[in-house]
């Protein structure tokens, strides 16, 4: 049913970089968290989490960064032997358990989605990176019909495209479904609690060290202050946004997240935030939303259980789910109402 909230006044200024970032302070202090870094899969990784008792902190991040290293060498296009490269070169690829899990959670949004989110964009993406090295604005309308989720079957351990030149691309959820199986690794080593962030896609798990949860910040996408402070537990949690990755033509920015269904998108939102169950799904919803919309994504995660959501439009006006600011992080809202 649709419970659309009124947009609420907060409203942005200004430039800055990422979305979200781990807040550990004062009460961390009594807990101690063990953070680590890496860069991987493209982007900073922070493994954080509070040390088991006689663990050694460096091996068990070790063994969490050895993890998204080897879903990376699976999912990467950038890597020629990766399954999906493997995939999108021959058209039919076997494909591993985790392999076969990022397809099964990409079909479940885009079916959840109407097609906002599709893994077969790549053709069109590809065209706009040509477009970009080119100059021009890209023909895409030609390959439209090469971009269609229900084009791509898993049978048994294959996966296989129905039409030829289809192709995947894994940029809008492998990183979020990375951090929740390095967590889930993280766990099978006996670490209670902790999060894997890989560039802003973040796991959260067990009993953080703020009063039994984690602070999340959620970064103004226009701004050098933080929208506000979530406070969470056993969650993923992800951003997508139009201010860090774009494609530039003669001058102009497009977007790099596009709507299949058109090829383009004209106007992105400034950035959008989800929590979901997990953060391969929030990674993908965040990236959905952003095709569909403001409106149509509160509806969308007003009406998913366990999916909250906030999306600050193109004008800069914030929009939230109607759970949304009960994820607020203690003493009082979310983000300032007038
Ligand atoms: P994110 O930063 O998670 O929003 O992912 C953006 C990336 O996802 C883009 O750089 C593309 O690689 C890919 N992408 C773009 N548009 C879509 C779409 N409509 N559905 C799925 N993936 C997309
Ligand atoms: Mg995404």
């Amino acid at each position: 049913m649709f419970r659309f909230r009124r947009p609420l006044p907060a409203l942005l200024a200004l430039a800055c970089l990422g979305a979200l970032l781990v807040l550990l302070h004062r009460s961390a202090v009594r807990a101690p968290v063990s953070r680590h870094g890496r860069l991987l899969m493209g982007t900073a990784c922070e493994i954080s989490f509070l040390v088991p008792p006689g663990a050694d902190p460096g091996r068990v991040a070790a063994a969490g960064f050895a993890e998204i290293e080897r879903l990376e060498n699976l999912w990467s296009l950038h890597c020629p032997d990766s399954e999906l490269s493997l995939l999108n070169r021959a058209g039919r690829a076997a494909v591993s358990p985790e392999t076969r899990e990022l397809l099964r959670l990409a079909g479940e949004i885009s079916r959840l989605t109407g097609g906002a989110f599709d893994i077969t964009v790549k053709p069109l993406l590809d065209a706009w990176r040509a477009g970009e090295a080119a100059g021009t604005v890209p023909d895409h309308a030609p390959l439209l019909p090469l971009v269609d989720y229900r084009g791509l079957a898993v049978e048994g351990d294959e996966a296989r495209f129905r039409q030829e030149g289809m192709q995947a691309d894994p940029g809008a959820l492998g990183k979020g479904l990375a951090a929740d199986l390095a967590a889930e690794k993280l766990r099978s080593l006996g670490v209670k609690a902790g999060i894997v962030n890989i560039g802003g896609d973040m796991a959260v798990f067990g009993p953080g060290p703020h009063r039994g949860r984690w602070r999340i910040g959620i970064r103004c996408p226009r701004g050098d202050g933080l929208l506000g402070t979530l406070w969470l537990t056993d969650r993923g949690v992800a951003t997508s946004g139009d201010y860090r990755r774009y494609f530039e033509i003669a001058g102009r920015r497009y977007s790099h997240i596009v709507d299949p269904r058109s090829g383009r998108l004209a106007e992105p939102p400034q950035s959008v935030t989800v929590v979901a169950p997990g953060a391969g799904a929030a990674d993908a919803l965040a990236t959905a939303a952003a095709v569909l919309g403001a409106e149509a994504a509160v509806e969308l995660f007003d009406g998913l259980e366990g999916v909250e959501g906030l999306v600050v439009a193109p004008g800069g006006t914030v929009f939230a789910s109607a759970g949304f600011e009960a994820l607020a992080a203690p003493p009082g809202r979310f983000f300032p109402l007038e």
